[in-house]
């Protein structure tokens, strides 16, 4: 991949838009505002970008996200998806969902929801090297990777953005893309309202002695979701990725065990369904912290992403909120910078922000109910929640509208994700 850093001699630059962090979300966004032209810079602390050509295949990674048909599309449009499918990523139609403690259960496939697939599960690493390598390439993009930044000023026409090595970026449009905790959301002084999930997430990869089938699994014990991710590697469909949220006391139990111990526990709870289980990697353990900006926008800035929000990842759509994020701000963005209109101004980004807040704030208040009710011991609630799910797994009706939900297909999409 040949890509081109920015060079260090000039300390003054101007830019179109310039954004900070060059995750998923933040480099998708890159390539959907420099790919329309729009002189950008791509501020980034790690010192060199992801190669998809040098990307190490050979095991499967544990940090992996279920990507939603709508996110496939985006990426489709970006250029990565091709290179993503040629890499690795695992198709799944059916999604099975139980209550360990109870006989609730309920089934979701792709005919139902009338779509070929219900989304593919992706080695995060995938889908960064692939996006690499179509959007750091772009001729009106210059990369500042290994920056750090020092300073966030305000000027007459935007904003100035400082690094530590001297150099400044003027723009009319600061992004922060730079995750959950954003530093560039403090700098500008953006409050976050946060509460711990008072859940862990234990991260690991399995092999199964049955194939998966093409089902992401997930079951509910004691109010702590246990999801089987299915993962394919070569004609080998018998891997899943494992996120496992618990209190953070059995976390740290479930990360000190041996990987045979640590196979067994997992077996216990998710039961016969996938066979014996044996566990191929370490346990990686992440804080859920449920995190939203109080506001997204000021004048001649924006946060997308994790900088913007994080949820629960029991449904899955961390990285599908963060990604329609880039793709409703660039088409706002491009729409205005392409009538000469204040693209950077507070009348430009709120569209952004009015047109985002709501999924958002739906899908956060969504994790947060669906984590209570199975969280809940209370009998009433536990038979509530059997009831309920046996009852929906009836009702078409209802479970397409869900299925909408889960596959992204919600709202008014931008024209980069239809
Ligand atoms: C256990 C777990 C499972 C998950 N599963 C799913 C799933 O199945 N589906 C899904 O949609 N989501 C999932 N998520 C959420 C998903 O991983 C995140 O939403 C996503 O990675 C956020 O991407 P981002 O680009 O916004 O931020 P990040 O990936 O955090 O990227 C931020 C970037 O900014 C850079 N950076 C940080 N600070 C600075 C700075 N000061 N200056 C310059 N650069 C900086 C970082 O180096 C990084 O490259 C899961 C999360 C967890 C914890």
């Amino acid at each position: 991949m040949q890509t081109q850093q920015a060079s260090p001699g000039s300390t003054f630059e101007q830019f179109d838009a310039v954004i900070v962090g060059a995750g998923m979300v933040g480099t998708a966004l890159a390539g959907l505002l420099a790919g329309a032209g729009m002189r950008t810079a791509l501020v980034e602390a790690q010192t060199a970008p992801l190669d998809l050509s040098t990307l190490d295949t050979r095991t499967l990674a544990p940090r992996v996200s279920a990507l939603t048909p709508v996110s496939q599309r985006l990426l489709k449009h970006l250029g990565a998806w091709p290179d993503m499918a040629a890499t690795r990523v695992t198709p799944y139609r059916y999604m099975h969902v139980w209550d360990g403690e109870g006989s609730g259960s309920i089934h979701f496939s792709a005919d139902e929801a009338g779509t070929p697939v219900l989304g593919h599960i992706v080695e995060n690493g995938v889908t960064l090297a692939a996006l690499n390598r179509h959007v750091l390439t772009l001729p009106t993009l210059s990369l500042f990777f290994g920056a750090e930044v020092a300073a966030l000023q305000t000027t007459a026409r935007g904003r100035s953005l400082v690094l530590k090595d001297g150099r400044e970026l003027n723009t009319p449009l600061v992004i922060a893309a730079d995750g959950a905790r954003s530093a560039l959301r403090a700098l500008a002084g953006i409050e976050v309202a946060e509460e711990s999930m008072e859940q862990d997430a234990v991260v690991t990869t399995v092999r199964c002695e049955k194939p998966h089938g093409g089902t992401a699994r997930q079951v509910f014990v004691d109010g702590r979701p246990l999801a089987f991710l299915p993962l394919t590697d070569g004609d080998d469909a018998r891997y899943c990725s494992i996120v496992w949220s618990t209190t953070p006391e059995h976390a740290q139990t479930l990360q000190g065990l041996s990987r045979e111990a640590l196979g067994q526990a997992l077996q216990e709870t998710f039961g016969p369904a996938l066979g014996r289980i044996e566990v191929l990697d370490d346990a990686y353990r992440f804080a859920l912290i449920q995190r939203h900006a109080k506001r997204y926008v000021l004048d001649h800035f924006a946060l997308v992403g994790d900088a913007a929000h994080t949820l629960h990842p029991l449904a899955g759509q961390g990285v599908n909120l963060g990604l329609m994020d880039a793709a409703v701000l660039a088409e706002e963005v491009v729409h205005a910078w392409r009538r000469r209109a204040p693209w950077g101004e507070r009348v430009t980004l709120a569209r952004f922000e009015r047109r985002r807040r709501f999924d958002n704030t739906a899908m956060l208040a969504l994790m947060k109910g669906f984590k209570q009710l199975f969280g809940s011991r209370l009998p009433a609630l536990t038979l509530a929640r059997n009831l309920g799910m046996s009852a929906m797994s009836q009702a078409v009706p209802l479970k397409r509208l869900i299925m909408r939900q889960a596959t992204g297909e919600r709202g008014r999409l931008p024209r980069s994700c239809r």
